[in-house]
Protein backbone atom coordinates (compact mmCIF):
# COMPACT_ATOMS: atom_id res chain seq x y z
CA UNK A 1 0.00 0.00 0.00
CA UNK A 2 0.90 3.86 -0.31
CA UNK A 3 -0.05 5.90 2.59
CA UNK A 4 -2.70 7.48 0.11
CA UNK A 5 -4.23 3.70 0.05
CA UNK A 6 -3.59 3.19 4.09
CA UNK A 7 -5.86 6.12 4.35
CA UNK A 8 -8.80 5.16 2.10
CA UNK A 9 -8.53 1.69 4.08
CA UNK A 10 -9.14 3.58 7.46
CA UNK A 11 -11.59 6.00 5.71
CA UNK A 12 -13.77 2.91 4.39
CA UNK A 13 -13.56 0.87 8.43
CA UNK A 14 -13.58 3.73 10.69
CA UNK A 15 -15.36 6.67 8.80
CA UNK A 16 -17.69 7.72 11.21
CA UNK A 17 -14.75 7.77 13.95
CA UNK A 18 -12.79 11.39 15.58
CA UNK A 19 -9.76 11.52 13.32
CA UNK A 20 -7.76 14.85 14.24
CA UNK A 21 -8.81 17.23 17.00
CA UNK A 22 -6.86 20.59 17.20
CA UNK A 23 -6.75 22.43 20.43
CA UNK A 24 -6.04 25.63 19.83
CA UNK A 25 -8.90 26.32 17.74
CA UNK A 26 -11.36 23.68 18.63
CA UNK A 27 -11.76 22.49 15.04
CA UNK A 28 -12.38 18.61 14.87
CA UNK A 29 -12.97 15.99 12.09
CA UNK A 30 -13.79 12.45 11.41
CA UNK A 31 -11.93 10.38 9.28
CA UNK A 32 -14.43 11.21 6.65
CA UNK A 33 -14.16 14.86 7.29
CA UNK A 34 -10.44 14.97 7.22
CA UNK A 35 -10.08 12.48 3.60
CA UNK A 36 -12.43 14.99 2.41
CA UNK A 37 -10.01 17.77 3.51
CA UNK A 38 -7.02 15.67 1.97
CA UNK A 39 -8.37 14.81 -1.67
CA UNK A 40 -9.50 18.38 -1.88
CA UNK A 41 -6.00 19.69 -1.23
CA UNK A 42 -4.49 16.47 -3.17
CA UNK A 43 -6.85 17.86 -6.43
CA UNK A 44 -5.54 21.50 -5.82
CA UNK A 45 -1.95 20.35 -6.36
CA UNK A 46 -2.95 18.54 -8.87
CA UNK A 47 -4.44 21.66 -10.98
CA UNK A 48 -1.62 23.40 -9.49
CA UNK A 49 0.89 21.41 -11.54
CA UNK A 50 2.27 19.34 -8.48
CA UNK A 51 2.82 15.35 -9.72
CA UNK A 52 4.67 12.84 -8.52
CA UNK A 53 8.30 13.68 -7.65
CA UNK A 54 7.61 17.22 -7.31
CA UNK A 55 9.09 18.59 -3.97
CA UNK A 56 6.30 20.17 -1.39
CA UNK A 57 7.70 21.89 1.55
CA UNK A 58 5.80 22.30 4.75
CA UNK A 59 6.60 24.83 7.36
CA UNK A 60 4.82 25.58 9.76
CA UNK A 61 4.13 24.84 13.62
CA UNK A 62 1.50 21.52 14.56
CA UNK A 63 -1.53 22.43 12.89
CA UNK A 64 -4.62 20.53 11.27
CA UNK A 65 -3.46 21.82 7.75
CA UNK A 66 0.14 19.84 8.14
CA UNK A 67 -1.58 16.61 8.46
CA UNK A 68 -3.73 17.65 5.39
CA UNK A 69 -0.79 18.16 3.59
CA UNK A 70 1.40 15.62 4.22
CA UNK A 71 -1.68 13.11 3.14
CA UNK A 72 -2.59 14.88 -0.03
CA UNK A 73 0.98 14.81 -1.02
CA UNK A 74 1.14 11.19 -0.38
CA UNK A 75 -1.91 10.62 -2.11
CA UNK A 76 -0.28 12.10 -5.62
CA UNK A 77 3.33 10.99 -4.94
CA UNK A 78 4.78 14.71 -4.62
CA UNK A 79 7.93 14.58 -1.95
CA UNK A 80 6.78 16.57 1.63
CA UNK A 81 9.53 18.62 2.59
CA UNK A 82 9.65 18.84 6.38
CA UNK A 83 10.73 22.46 7.30
CA UNK A 84 12.16 22.80 11.11
CA UNK A 85 9.46 25.73 12.37
CA UNK A 86 12.41 26.68 14.18
CA UNK A 87 15.04 27.84 11.11
CA UNK A 88 16.07 31.15 10.25
CA UNK A 89 16.40 32.18 6.57
CA UNK A 90 19.85 31.03 6.33
CA UNK A 91 18.45 27.16 7.04
CA UNK A 92 15.45 28.23 5.15
CA UNK A 93 17.40 28.99 1.99
CA UNK A 94 19.59 25.98 2.39
CA UNK A 95 16.74 23.69 2.53
CA UNK A 96 14.66 25.34 -0.19
CA UNK A 97 17.47 24.81 -2.45
CA UNK A 98 18.71 21.65 -1.04
CA UNK A 99 15.63 19.76 -2.08
CA UNK A 100 14.63 22.10 -4.59
CA UNK A 101 11.16 22.89 -3.12
CA UNK A 102 8.66 23.95 -5.92
CA UNK A 103 5.46 24.81 -3.66
CA UNK A 104 5.66 25.84 -0.12
CA UNK A 105 3.13 25.63 2.08
CA UNK A 106 4.19 27.75 5.49
CA UNK A 107 2.36 29.67 8.21
CA UNK A 108 2.44 33.35 8.04
CA UNK A 109 3.87 33.69 11.37
CA UNK A 110 4.39 32.57 15.06
CA UNK A 111 5.39 34.08 18.35
CA UNK A 112 8.85 35.61 17.14
CA UNK A 113 8.69 33.60 13.83
CA UNK A 114 7.88 35.64 10.85
CA UNK A 115 7.86 33.15 8.32
CA UNK A 116 6.26 35.38 5.45
CA UNK A 117 9.05 37.98 5.84
CA UNK A 118 11.66 35.21 6.06
CA UNK A 119 9.87 33.55 3.28
CA UNK A 120 10.45 37.00 0.79
CA UNK A 121 13.63 37.20 1.93
CA UNK A 122 14.74 33.98 0.49
CA UNK A 123 12.38 33.80 -2.49
CA UNK A 124 14.90 35.65 -4.76
CA UNK A 125 17.98 32.92 -4.28
CA UNK A 126 15.50 30.04 -4.66
CA UNK A 127 14.96 29.05 -8.32
CA UNK A 128 12.79 26.11 -8.17
CA UNK A 129 10.50 27.57 -5.85
CA UNK A 130 7.67 29.11 -7.97
CA UNK A 131 4.60 29.52 -5.84
CA UNK A 132 4.26 30.07 -1.99
CA UNK A 133 0.86 29.25 -0.31
CA UNK A 134 0.48 30.65 2.95
CA UNK A 135 -2.15 29.61 5.79
CA UNK A 136 -4.87 31.71 6.98
CA UNK A 137 -4.61 34.19 3.55
CA UNK A 138 -6.73 34.14 0.49
CA UNK A 139 -3.76 32.11 -0.83
CA UNK A 140 -4.58 28.91 0.79
CA UNK A 141 -8.71 29.31 0.33
CA UNK A 142 -7.33 29.77 -3.51
CA UNK A 143 -5.52 26.66 -3.53
CA UNK A 144 -8.04 24.50 -2.17
CA UNK A 145 -10.61 25.68 -4.21
CA UNK A 146 -8.78 25.25 -7.08
CA UNK A 147 -9.38 21.52 -6.11
CA UNK A 148 -13.06 21.50 -7.09
CA UNK A 149 -12.11 21.95 -10.86
CA UNK A 150 -10.62 18.76 -10.80
CA UNK A 151 -11.85 15.70 -10.76
CA UNK A 152 -11.70 12.66 -8.33
CA UNK A 153 -10.85 10.05 -11.01
CA UNK A 154 -7.67 12.06 -12.10
CA UNK A 155 -6.91 12.06 -7.99
CA UNK A 156 -7.20 8.11 -8.26
CA UNK A 157 -5.53 8.15 -11.53
CA UNK A 158 -2.55 9.97 -10.22
CA UNK A 159 -2.52 7.41 -6.99
CA UNK A 160 -2.48 4.61 -9.09
CA UNK A 161 0.20 5.45 -10.59
CA UNK A 162 2.52 5.56 -7.42
CA UNK A 163 4.80 2.63 -6.14
CA UNK A 164 5.35 1.81 -1.99
CA UNK A 165 8.55 2.31 -2.82
CA UNK A 166 8.85 5.93 -4.21
CA UNK A 167 10.32 8.56 -2.17
CA UNK A 168 8.14 10.23 -0.46
CA UNK A 169 9.15 12.12 1.95
CA UNK A 170 12.79 14.25 2.69
CA UNK A 171 12.98 14.73 6.50
CA UNK A 172 15.90 16.20 7.85
CA UNK A 173 17.54 14.95 11.14
CA UNK A 174 17.65 17.05 14.38
CA UNK A 175 21.01 18.41 13.74
CA UNK A 176 21.74 17.43 17.39
CA UNK A 177 25.64 16.72 15.98
CA UNK A 178 26.08 19.04 13.29
CA UNK A 179 23.93 20.13 10.15
CA UNK A 180 20.67 18.47 9.33
CA UNK A 181 21.15 15.97 6.87
CA UNK A 182 17.67 14.98 4.91
CA UNK A 183 16.66 11.83 4.66
CA UNK A 184 14.58 10.10 1.96
CA UNK A 185 12.17 7.89 2.81
CA UNK A 186 9.58 6.07 0.74
CA UNK A 187 5.77 5.13 1.51
CA UNK A 188 6.95 1.56 2.08
CA UNK A 189 9.80 3.40 4.78
CA UNK A 190 7.35 5.16 6.85
CA UNK A 191 4.06 3.57 6.03
CA UNK A 192 5.13 0.44 7.58
CA UNK A 193 7.16 2.13 10.49
CA UNK A 194 3.99 3.89 11.67
CA UNK A 195 1.75 0.38 11.56
CA UNK A 196 4.67 -1.27 13.93
CA UNK A 197 5.10 1.40 16.32
CA UNK A 198 1.41 1.42 16.57
CA UNK A 199 1.01 -2.33 17.11
CA UNK A 200 3.41 -2.57 19.59
CA UNK A 201 1.55 0.14 21.26
CA UNK A 202 -1.73 -1.65 21.07
CA UNK A 203 -3.72 0.97 18.98
CA UNK A 204 -7.45 0.24 17.73
CA UNK A 205 -9.72 2.97 16.56
CA UNK A 206 -10.59 3.41 20.21
CA UNK A 207 -7.31 5.20 21.03
CA UNK A 208 -6.76 8.93 21.27
CA UNK A 209 -3.34 10.41 21.17
CA UNK A 210 -1.95 13.72 22.47
CA UNK A 211 1.09 14.55 20.05
CA UNK A 212 2.73 17.47 21.62
CA UNK A 213 6.04 16.44 19.62
CA UNK A 214 6.44 18.74 16.20
CA UNK A 215 4.90 16.89 13.01
CA UNK A 216 8.24 18.26 11.12
CA UNK A 217 10.21 15.49 12.80
CA UNK A 218 9.60 11.80 12.33
CA UNK A 219 8.31 10.90 15.95
CA UNK A 220 5.29 13.45 15.45
CA UNK A 221 4.25 12.49 11.30
CA UNK A 222 5.23 8.69 11.88
CA UNK A 223 5.20 7.47 15.31
CA UNK A 224 2.31 9.95 15.79
CA UNK A 225 0.02 10.58 12.54
CA UNK A 226 0.71 7.41 10.59
CA UNK A 227 0.53 4.99 13.29
CA UNK A 228 -2.65 6.60 14.31
CA UNK A 229 -4.28 7.09 10.96
CA UNK A 230 -3.26 3.09 9.98
CA UNK A 231 -5.03 2.23 13.00
CA UNK A 232 -8.34 4.42 13.02
CA UNK A 233 -7.17 6.09 16.45
CA UNK A 234 -7.55 9.87 16.87
CA UNK A 235 -4.69 12.61 16.81
CA UNK A 236 -5.08 15.13 19.21
CA UNK A 237 -2.80 18.48 18.88
CA UNK A 238 -2.65 20.08 22.21
CA UNK A 239 -1.08 23.21 21.01
CA UNK A 240 0.78 24.31 18.45
CA UNK A 241 4.27 24.45 19.59
CA UNK A 242 4.82 22.35 22.98
CA UNK A 243 3.19 23.65 26.07
CA UNK A 244 3.25 21.43 29.18
CA UNK A 245 -0.03 22.82 30.70
CA UNK A 246 -1.58 22.96 27.28
CA UNK A 247 -0.58 19.23 26.96
CA UNK A 248 -2.24 17.82 30.25
CA UNK A 249 -5.28 19.97 29.42
CA UNK A 250 -5.47 18.09 26.25
CA UNK A 251 -5.06 15.13 27.74
CA UNK A 252 -8.08 15.80 30.06
CA UNK A 253 -10.63 17.39 27.74
CA UNK A 254 -10.19 14.67 25.31
CA UNK A 255 -9.64 11.74 27.34
CA UNK A 256 -6.38 10.70 25.63
CA UNK A 257 -5.00 7.46 25.87
CA UNK A 258 -1.82 7.56 24.61
CA UNK A 259 1.13 10.88 25.14
CA UNK A 260 3.97 11.08 23.59
CA UNK A 261 7.23 13.31 24.12
CA UNK A 262 10.81 13.25 24.60
CA UNK A 263 12.28 12.72 28.40
CA UNK A 264 12.49 16.87 29.03
CA UNK A 265 8.33 17.43 28.26
CA UNK A 266 7.63 14.85 30.38
CA UNK A 267 9.69 16.88 33.15
CA UNK A 268 8.02 19.81 32.43
CA UNK A 269 4.72 18.67 32.40
CA UNK A 270 5.56 16.78 36.02
CA UNK A 271 7.07 19.73 37.35
CA UNK A 272 4.20 21.87 36.61
CA UNK A 273 3.00 23.31 40.10
CA UNK A 274 -1.10 22.67 39.08
CA UNK A 275 -0.41 18.86 37.90
CA UNK A 276 -2.59 16.95 40.50
CA UNK A 277 -5.01 18.89 39.14
CA UNK A 278 -5.42 17.22 36.12
CA UNK A 279 -6.91 14.11 35.50
CA UNK A 280 -5.02 11.60 33.21
CA UNK A 281 -6.77 8.77 34.41
CA UNK A 282 -7.76 7.67 30.84
CA UNK A 283 -3.76 7.65 29.82
CA UNK A 284 -2.60 3.89 29.36
CA UNK A 285 0.20 4.11 26.99
CA UNK A 286 2.71 6.44 25.43
CA UNK A 287 5.90 6.51 23.57
CA UNK A 288 9.23 8.45 25.08
CA UNK A 289 12.10 8.66 22.94
CA UNK A 290 14.43 10.70 20.91
CA UNK A 291 17.36 11.11 24.10
CA UNK A 292 18.08 9.02 27.37
CA UNK A 293 15.01 8.81 29.70
CA UNK A 294 16.93 9.44 33.32
CA UNK A 295 15.34 6.35 35.28
CA UNK A 296 13.33 8.75 37.53
CA UNK A 297 11.32 10.34 35.17
CA UNK A 298 10.21 6.98 33.87
CA UNK A 299 9.14 6.18 36.96
CA UNK A 300 7.07 9.52 37.70
CA UNK A 301 5.79 9.05 34.29
CA UNK A 302 4.00 5.70 34.84
CA UNK A 303 3.18 6.42 38.60
CA UNK A 304 2.31 9.66 38.67
CA UNK A 305 0.79 10.21 35.20
CA UNK A 306 -0.31 6.08 34.98
CA UNK A 307 0.75 5.39 31.58
CA UNK A 308 1.65 1.52 32.86
CA UNK A 309 2.52 0.38 29.42
CA UNK A 310 4.46 3.66 28.16
CA UNK A 311 7.28 2.58 25.56
CA UNK A 312 10.43 3.61 24.64
CA UNK A 313 11.34 3.77 21.34
CA UNK A 314 15.00 4.14 19.80
CA UNK A 315 15.11 4.96 16.39
CA UNK A 316 16.79 7.70 13.81
CA UNK A 317 15.53 9.70 11.12
CA UNK A 318 17.62 8.30 8.94
CA UNK A 319 15.26 4.49 9.88
CA UNK A 320 11.78 6.01 9.51
CA UNK A 321 12.53 5.82 12.77
CA UNK A 322 11.95 3.18 15.20
CA UNK A 323 14.30 0.24 15.37
CA UNK A 324 13.82 -0.97 18.80
CA UNK A 325 11.19 -0.65 21.10
CA UNK A 326 9.78 -1.80 24.77
CA UNK A 327 6.86 -3.44 24.76
CA UNK A 328 4.28 -3.54 26.71
CA UNK A 329 4.33 -6.35 28.96
CA UNK A 330 8.28 -5.91 29.67
CA UNK A 331 9.32 -5.73 32.85
CA UNK A 332 9.50 -1.62 34.56
CA UNK A 333 13.19 -2.86 34.87
CA UNK A 334 13.70 -3.57 31.41
CA UNK A 335 11.63 -0.51 30.28
CA UNK A 336 13.71 1.91 32.11
CA UNK A 337 17.26 0.47 31.58
CA UNK A 338 16.71 -0.60 27.99
CA UNK A 339 15.02 0.43 24.94
CA UNK A 340 13.58 -2.37 23.97
CA UNK A 341 13.97 -5.45 21.67
CA UNK A 342 14.22 -5.08 17.84
CA UNK A 343 10.81 -4.24 15.70
CA UNK A 344 9.27 -6.28 13.67
CA UNK A 345 10.80 -7.45 10.53
CA UNK A 346 14.48 -5.21 11.73
CA UNK A 347 17.44 -6.56 12.35
CA UNK A 348 19.98 -5.11 15.02
CA UNK A 349 23.71 -5.71 15.29
CA UNK A 350 26.06 -4.33 17.60
CA UNK A 351 29.63 -3.81 16.03
CA UNK A 352 32.85 -2.84 16.76
CA UNK A 353 33.35 0.76 15.36
CA UNK A 354 37.25 -0.42 14.37
CA UNK A 355 36.99 -3.50 13.27
CA UNK A 356 32.93 -4.11 11.85
CA UNK A 357 32.97 -6.93 13.59
CA UNK A 358 30.00 -8.25 15.71
CA UNK A 359 30.33 -7.91 19.48
CA UNK A 360 29.66 -10.60 22.48
CA UNK A 361 26.48 -10.12 24.15
CA UNK A 362 26.93 -7.10 26.98
CA UNK A 363 30.00 -5.40 25.32
CA UNK A 364 29.87 -2.34 24.09
CA UNK A 365 29.62 -0.86 19.96
CA UNK A 366 27.99 1.07 17.58
CA UNK A 367 24.76 -0.25 17.18
CA UNK A 368 23.75 -1.02 12.94
CA UNK A 369 20.43 -1.91 11.68
CA UNK A 370 19.03 -3.14 8.76
CA UNK A 371 15.54 -3.77 6.93
CA UNK A 372 12.66 -2.25 5.17
CA UNK A 373 12.93 1.05 7.57
CA UNK A 374 16.38 1.71 6.04
CA UNK A 375 16.23 5.25 3.62
CA UNK A 376 16.63 5.76 0.68
CA UNK A 377 19.39 7.58 1.00
CA UNK A 378 20.14 10.89 2.54
CA UNK A 379 18.96 13.66 -0.33
CA UNK A 380 20.95 14.36 -3.18
CA UNK A 381 24.19 13.70 -0.98
CA UNK A 382 25.66 10.20 -1.69
CA UNK A 383 29.34 10.70 -0.31
CA UNK A 384 27.34 11.56 3.05
CA UNK A 385 25.11 8.02 2.20
CA UNK A 386 27.86 5.71 1.70
CA UNK A 387 29.36 6.74 4.86
CA UNK A 388 25.86 5.70 7.03
CA UNK A 389 25.04 2.93 4.87
CA UNK A 390 27.21 0.34 3.81
CA UNK A 391 27.18 -2.29 1.22
CA UNK A 392 24.97 -4.73 3.11
CA UNK A 393 22.54 -2.28 3.35
CA UNK A 394 23.60 -2.06 7.37
CA UNK A 395 23.24 1.83 8.76
CA UNK A 396 25.53 2.76 11.28
CA UNK A 397 23.89 4.89 13.55
CA UNK A 398 26.76 6.20 15.37
CA UNK A 399 25.24 5.42 18.63
CA UNK A 400 26.70 3.26 21.08
CA UNK A 401 24.46 0.70 22.53
CA UNK A 402 25.31 -2.79 24.11
CA UNK A 403 22.80 -6.06 23.54
CA UNK A 404 21.89 -8.57 26.36
CA UNK A 405 21.35 -12.15 25.75
CA UNK A 406 17.79 -11.79 25.38
CA UNK A 407 18.15 -8.87 22.37
CA UNK A 408 17.48 -6.06 24.91
CA UNK A 409 19.40 -2.76 23.98
CA UNK A 410 20.89 -0.25 25.66
CA UNK A 411 22.00 2.62 24.40
CA UNK A 412 25.14 4.02 26.11
CA UNK A 413 25.59 7.24 24.46
CA UNK A 414 26.83 8.84 20.59
CA UNK A 415 30.35 7.99 19.80
CA UNK A 416 30.26 11.70 18.73
CA UNK A 417 29.90 12.68 22.89
CA UNK A 418 31.96 10.15 23.79
CA UNK A 419 34.47 11.97 26.00
CA UNK A 420 38.06 10.69 26.47
CA UNK A 421 40.13 11.91 29.30
CA UNK A 422 43.59 10.87 29.83
CA UNK A 423 42.95 7.78 27.56
CA UNK A 424 39.85 6.68 29.17
CA UNK A 425 37.01 6.21 27.64
CA UNK A 426 33.68 8.18 29.45
CA UNK A 427 30.40 8.06 28.72
CA UNK A 428 28.76 11.04 29.45
CA UNK A 429 25.32 9.17 30.26
CA UNK A 430 26.26 7.57 33.07
CA UNK A 431 27.39 10.79 34.82
CA UNK A 432 23.94 12.26 34.05
CA UNK A 433 22.18 9.63 35.62
CA UNK A 434 24.33 9.50 38.91
CA UNK A 435 24.00 13.63 38.90
CA UNK A 436 19.73 13.12 38.41
CA UNK A 437 19.73 11.71 42.10
CA UNK A 438 21.07 14.85 43.66
CA UNK A 439 18.10 16.09 44.90
CA UNK A 440 18.46 20.08 44.07
CA UNK A 441 19.21 18.96 40.50
CA UNK A 442 16.13 19.09 37.99
CA UNK A 443 18.13 17.90 35.13
CA UNK A 444 22.32 17.65 34.23
CA UNK A 445 24.19 17.37 31.38
CA UNK A 446 27.89 16.45 30.96
CA UNK A 447 30.27 16.98 27.90
CA UNK A 448 33.87 17.04 27.24
CA UNK A 449 35.90 20.18 27.37
CA UNK A 450 39.76 20.57 25.42
CA UNK A 451 42.29 20.09 28.62
CA UNK A 452 45.96 20.49 28.14
CA UNK A 453 46.69 17.49 30.39
CA UNK A 454 44.55 15.25 29.72
CA UNK A 455 43.15 15.95 26.29
CA UNK A 456 39.59 16.14 27.59
CA UNK A 457 37.98 17.27 30.78
CA UNK A 458 34.25 16.70 32.41
CA UNK A 459 32.15 19.88 32.68
CA UNK A 460 28.95 19.13 34.09
CA UNK A 461 25.56 21.57 33.39
CA UNK A 462 23.05 21.81 35.90
CA UNK A 463 19.70 23.07 36.12
CA UNK A 464 18.71 23.63 39.49
CA UNK A 465 15.68 22.46 41.45
CA UNK A 466 13.03 25.71 41.77
CA UNK A 467 14.37 27.02 45.09
CA UNK A 468 17.50 25.00 45.55
CA UNK A 469 21.03 27.03 45.92
CA UNK A 470 22.92 27.12 42.51
CA UNK A 471 25.67 24.44 43.13
CA UNK A 472 29.28 24.61 43.28
CA UNK A 473 32.22 22.62 41.49
CA UNK A 474 32.97 21.27 44.86
CA UNK A 475 29.93 20.74 46.31
CA UNK A 476 29.11 18.52 43.22
CA UNK A 477 32.47 17.22 43.10
CA UNK A 478 32.07 15.96 47.17
CA UNK A 479 28.31 14.09 46.25
CA UNK A 480 30.46 12.81 43.80
CA UNK A 481 33.56 11.57 45.64
CA UNK A 482 33.75 7.70 46.81
CA UNK A 483 30.60 6.88 44.40
CA UNK A 484 32.16 7.48 40.90
CA UNK A 485 35.50 6.37 39.56
CA UNK A 486 37.69 9.61 40.20
CA UNK A 487 38.31 10.57 36.17
CA UNK A 488 34.41 10.41 36.12
CA UNK A 489 33.97 13.14 38.22
CA UNK A 490 33.24 16.47 36.56
CA UNK A 491 35.71 19.23 37.01
CA UNK A 492 33.52 22.06 35.89
CA UNK A 493 29.64 22.67 36.81
CA UNK A 494 28.08 25.66 35.29
CA UNK A 495 24.43 26.24 36.36
CA UNK A 496 22.11 27.14 33.87
CA UNK A 497 18.64 27.83 33.15
CA UNK A 498 17.95 26.13 30.18
CA UNK A 499 20.07 23.86 27.51
CA UNK A 500 20.66 24.77 23.99
CA UNK A 501 18.24 22.50 22.20
CA UNK A 502 16.51 21.69 19.12
CA UNK A 503 12.96 22.00 18.63
CA UNK A 504 12.64 18.41 18.67
CA UNK A 505 13.48 19.00 22.53
CA UNK A 506 16.93 17.53 22.52
CA UNK A 507 20.20 18.81 24.22
CA UNK A 508 22.61 20.31 21.49
CA UNK A 509 25.67 19.32 22.95
CA UNK A 510 27.68 20.64 20.17
CA UNK A 511 26.42 24.28 20.90
CA UNK A 512 27.30 23.33 24.62
CA UNK A 513 31.19 22.19 23.56
CA UNK A 514 31.05 25.64 21.87
CA UNK A 515 29.47 27.55 24.66
CA UNK A 516 31.79 25.82 27.25
CA UNK A 517 35.08 27.22 25.43
CA UNK A 518 33.99 30.75 25.78
CA UNK A 519 32.95 30.07 29.66
CA UNK A 520 35.73 28.74 30.75
CA UNK A 521 37.75 31.72 28.90
P1 LIG B 1 21.74 14.76 13.75
O1 LIG B 1 21.78 13.42 13.08
O2 LIG B 1 21.38 15.86 12.83
O3 LIG B 1 22.94 15.06 14.57
P2 LIG B 1 19.88 13.52 15.59
O4 LIG B 1 20.70 12.30 15.41
O5 LIG B 1 19.54 13.92 16.99
O6 LIG B 1 20.54 14.76 14.83
P3 LIG B 1 17.35 12.36 14.97
O7 LIG B 1 17.32 11.50 13.78
O8 LIG B 1 16.17 13.18 15.31
O9 LIG B 1 18.53 13.39 14.80
O10 LIG B 1 17.66 11.50 16.28
C1 LIG B 1 18.21 10.21 16.26
C2 LIG B 1 19.14 10.03 17.45
O11 LIG B 1 18.46 10.27 18.69
C3 LIG B 1 19.68 8.64 17.57
O12 LIG B 1 20.77 8.42 16.70
C4 LIG B 1 20.05 8.57 19.06
O13 LIG B 1 21.32 9.16 19.29
C5 LIG B 1 19.02 9.45 19.72
N1 LIG B 1 17.94 8.63 20.31
C6 LIG B 1 16.76 8.34 19.75
N2 LIG B 1 16.00 7.61 20.58
C7 LIG B 1 16.72 7.43 21.71
C8 LIG B 1 16.47 6.74 22.96
N3 LIG B 1 15.32 6.13 23.21
N4 LIG B 1 17.45 6.74 23.88
C9 LIG B 1 18.61 7.38 23.63
N5 LIG B 1 18.90 8.04 22.50
C10 LIG B 1 17.97 8.06 21.55
MG1 LIG C 1 21.64 11.51 13.72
Amino acid sequence: DTIGDNLDRTLAAFGDRDALVERATGRRWTYRELAAEVDLLARGLLAAGIGKGDRVGIWSPNRAEWIFTQYATAKIGAILVNINPAYRVHELEYVLNQAGVRLLVAAKAFKTSDYAGMIEEVRPTCGALRRVVLLDTPQWTELLESGNGVGQDRLAAAQAALSADDPINIQYTSGTTGFPKGATLSHHNILNNGFFVGELCGYTEADRICIPVPFYHCFGMVMGNLAATSHGACMVIPAPAFEPKATLAAVQAEGCTSLYGVPTMFIAELAEDDFDSYDLSTLRTGIMAGSPCPVEVMKQVIERMGMHEVTICYGMTETSPVSTQTRADDSLDLRVSTVGRAHPHIEVKIVDPATGLTVPRGVQGELCTRGYSVMLGYWEQPDKTAEAIDAARWMHTGDLAVMDEQGYVGITGRIKDMVIRGGENIYPREIEEFLYGHPDILDAQVIGVPDQKYGEELMAWVRMRPGAEPLTAERVREFCTGKLAHYKIPRYVHVVDEFPMTVTGKIRKVEMRERAVGILG
